[in-house]
């Protein structure tokens, strides 16, 4: 089954997850991680990403203006999305069968 849903955000949404991983690749360069590693650093950034969220959810204290976090969050999912290309590439380039049709075919088979 194949469907397709268009939301004009999109495209912007996926340049700021280019434009983020380009930035990380300025930064860090290249990175190489074991699967368990490029989990936990998602996983982190994913906190951070939580942690805006929260502070999204309550009356302005001090700095912690509703929408300033709320845009925060959205960037730090920015960051999760680009962790999670960085992590592709890379274990995608140690093992480039894992991408292939036969084995999404046997991921479908297995239900994985
Ligand atoms: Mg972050």
């Amino acid at each position: 089954m194949s469907y397709t849903v268009t939301n004009p955000q999109r495209e912007f949404i996926i340049d700021r997850i280019r434009d983020e991983r380009n930035r990380q690749l300025g930064k860090w360069g290249v990175q190489h991680h074991t699967p368990a590693e490029w989990v936990s650093i998602a996983i982190e950034e994913l906190g951070e990403a939580a942690e805006r969220g929260n502070k999204a959810g309550v009356e302005p204290i001090g700095d912690k203006d509703p929408q300033l976090q709320l845009a925060a969050m959205l960037r730090e999912l920015v960051q999760v999305a680009a962790v999670c290309v960085a992590a592709f590439e890379d274990l995608s380039e140690q093992s480039p069968e894992i991408t292939s049709r036969r084995v999404e075919r046997l991921l479908d088979e297995r239900r994985l």
